[in-house]
Formats: structure tokens, C-alpha cells, sequence
């Protein structure tokens, strides 16, 4: 297919097409940056309520460089790979003091910004500041690799490489802005990864993957990347409406969020060995199987890992505080008060089941 052809009616189909969303209506690089952001791993109509949120609560950079910590996860709970809101506020503050509140105009600069990748940075400096720099991601793999017919393998470094060549020809003689946000529009909504609309798409015509029949084998990707299966088991003590909970310390998907004391097993853990296994980490003393309750298991999928996760439920009289003591990062809280604390969605959903929240 001809670049130039290509580009023309991705943009022409983009224009009476797109959907209306409020990040389309500005090219504030400080709101760009928020969409992005909030839209990485995460579908547009789970993001745009936060979106939302965090525009009317955070109008400003300099408003959002002052914000908690606590407060961002707070506002972040249920939109998951909460690093990005760690990140997000890590990189406000920086263009608050490094920059004077403004963002760098340059896809090379803004990558240098905490939470800005290669495919953020050419999203903000093309649509805010119309530098000719491509966004590739997978929508702009499948979409590229099918109209024209590219079959290299974009789990490789060189197949990827190859792509960013073939879309930096593209976007060249473009509005970069316009062009980038209609290539993935057209893969969110046109050339899907599932049954495409083929019969009533402008580029068929030219399309080598529909005129070749390889629509459903393009783009080609080699290695599925290997799924890490995690068993978390959740240890809930409770006096009547307290509790204790655990800010969550490691560096990992849910550092800063809170929840409740823990243990993790490299294997499944049978029912009866749970409660021995989380007496014996805590010091506590022999959790009664009889009165602790041990739910059922929740699954949780992130991209590159599958947690499975139990809880047990132990209430204890009078010695909650004390307990707590003894757990690192722990206290005690009222169910009130978890409520306005950052959590992980499946403590939210293992509350809500239990009538808890
Ligand atoms: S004809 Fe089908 S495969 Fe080709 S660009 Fe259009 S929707 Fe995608």
C-alpha cells in the first residue's frame, strides 16, 4: 500500500468517525499526558471517569505536584498498575521543579520524565506540539502489518525496529497529531485484533492482508511472553468493626496501596495448611481452624501474571492493637477509615462480597 494513500484515509475515516472523548477536545500537554497515561493497559471507557476525576480535582500541573501520594492511589483504586500513579505524580512534581511547570516539547525530552515511555512521549509531543514522531503500539503493529502485509515478528527487537521504520514514513507528510490518534482509533475500532470490519473499511482496497486471506495472521508475534502464577494468602483480623491492615512496602505492583497482613507460596497452599502457615509468619498462636473462616479463591489477572488468592478470617477479642504492633507497616483501622485508603481492587471485591465496605 502507498503511505500517502494509507495515511489519507486513516485520517478521513478518523474524522467521521472517532469518538468524542474529552481528551480529543484540548491539546493541553498536561491533560494529554493524563489521558495517556490513564489509557496504557486500560480500555477507554474504564478510563475515562478518572480521567474525569483527576481533571477536576488536579485542574492544574502544579495542583497535581502537590497532591498526596495516598490521595493519587485513592483516587487510582480500580484502574490498576498502580506504578503509573506513583509515576504520575513522581513526573508532575519534576516539571514542577525542573521545568517551571511547563512540559518539554520533545519526544526525547519528555522520555526522560518518570512514567514516559517511547510510546507516550510521541503521543504528547505529536498531539501537543505537532513533532512528526510515530506512536507504535500494538493497535499500530496490527494495523500496519495487515494493510501492508508486513510479516516480520514483532516479538523481536528487529521486527519492532522495522515497524517504527515503516510508521515514521507514514506520519511523515501528516498532521502528526491527527494521524497518530486515527491509526489507533482505527485499530480500536475498525481493524480490531478479533473480526475486523473488512466489508466496510476505506482501505480494503489496498489492503495486502485482506487481498492475500491473512487478516486473522497478521502481526506476526512469536513468544507469548510466560504468565507468573503468585499464591497470596490474606490474613484478616478482626475486633468487631477494627481491623488491621498493612501498607504495602516492596517494590511491586501494589507498593503504597494498603492491605492486610500476608504471606505468598511459591505453590498452592491446601485449605488446612493456610492458617497453620500464617500463624506460624505472624507468631500468632494456633489459628482455630473451627472459627477462622477461609474463603474461597480469587483470581486476579494482570498482564504477565496470575495471582490466586485466599483469606482468612480470624476475629480476635481485646488484642488487636497488640498484635498489630508486632506486624511491620501494620495498624488498626475501622472499616471507615479503609474505606478512604488506597486498596487493590480484589481487597475491594473480597470486602464487598463479605459486606465489609
Ligand atoms: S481491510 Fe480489514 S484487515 Fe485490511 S485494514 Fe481494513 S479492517 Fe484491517
Amino acid at each position: 500500500m502507498n503511505p500517502a494513500f494509507f495515511s489519507k484515509n486513516v485520517v478521513r475515516w478518523y474524522q467521521s468517525n472517532k469518538r468524542d472523548l474529552p481528551w480529543r477536545r484540548t491539546t493541553d500537554p498536561y491533560k494529554i499526558w493524563l489521558s495517556e497515561i490513564m489509557l496504557q493497559q486500560t480500555r477507554v471507557s474504564q478510563a475515562e471517569p478518572y480521567y474525569k476525576e483527576v481533571v477536576k480535582k488536579y485542574p492544574t500541573i502544579f495542583k497535581l505536584a502537590a497532591a498526596k501520594e495516598q490521595d493519587i492511589l485513592r483516587l487510582w483504586q480500580g484502574l490498576g498498575y498502580y506504578s503509573r500513579a506513583r509515576n504520575m505524580l513522581k513526573c508532575a512534581q519534576s516539571i514542577v521543579r525542573d521545568y517551571k511547570g511547563k512540559f518539554p516539547q520533545s519526544a526525547v525530552e519528555l522520555k526522560r520524565l518518570s512514567g514516559i515511555g517511547d510510546y507516550t512521549a510521541a503521543a504528547i509531543a505529536s498531539i501537543a506540539f505537532n513533532e512528526h514522531v510515530a506512536v507504535v503500539d500494538g493497535n499500530v503493529y496490527r494495523v500496519l502489518a495487515r494493510t501492508f502485509g508486513r510479516t516480520e515478528d514483532i516479538a523481536l527487537p528487529s521486527g519492532r525496529k522495522s515497524f517504527q521504520e515503516l510508521a515514521n514514513t507514514v506520519i511523515a507528510n501528516t498532521d502528526p497529531g491527527t494521524y497518530n490518534q486515527a491509526i489507533m482509533e482505527f485499530g480500536a475500532l475498525q481493524c480490531t485484533p478479533k473480526a475486523p470490519d473488512c466489508s466496510g473499511c476505506p482501505l480494503q482496497t489496498g489492503c495486502v492482508a485482506f487481498a492475500q486471506k491473512m487478516v486473522e495472521q497478521l502481526p506476526i508475534k512469536s513468544r507469548k511472553p510466560k504468565v507468573r502464577n503468585r499464591f497470596i494468602y490474606y490474613l484478616l483480623l478482626r475486633d468487631q468493626d477494627k481491623l488491621i491492615v498493612q501498607k504495602r512496602q516492596n517494590d511491586d505492583i501494589w507498593k503504597g496501596l494498603v492491605d492486610f497482613p500476608s504471606i505468598e507460596s511459591k505453590v498452592k497452599l491446601k485449605k488446612n495448611e493456610i492458617a497453620d502457615r500464617l500463624a506460624s509468619h505472624f507468631k500468632l498462636r494456633k489459628i482455630n481452624h473451627l472459627k477462622a473462616l477461609v474463603s474461597e479463591e480469587y483470581k486476579h489477572a494482570l498482564t504477565h501474571q496470575m495471582l490466586h488468592v485466599r483469606f482468612v478470617e480470624v476475629t480476635v477479642s481485646g488484642s488487636l492493637k497488640e498484635i498489630g504492633s508486632r506486624i511491620k507497616g501494620a495498624r488498626v483501622v475501622n472499616f471507615r477509615q479503609l474505606d478512604k485508603l488506597p486498596k487493590p481492587a480484589l481487597i475491594v471485591r473480597y470486602l464487598d462480597k463479605r459486606s465489609l465496605s
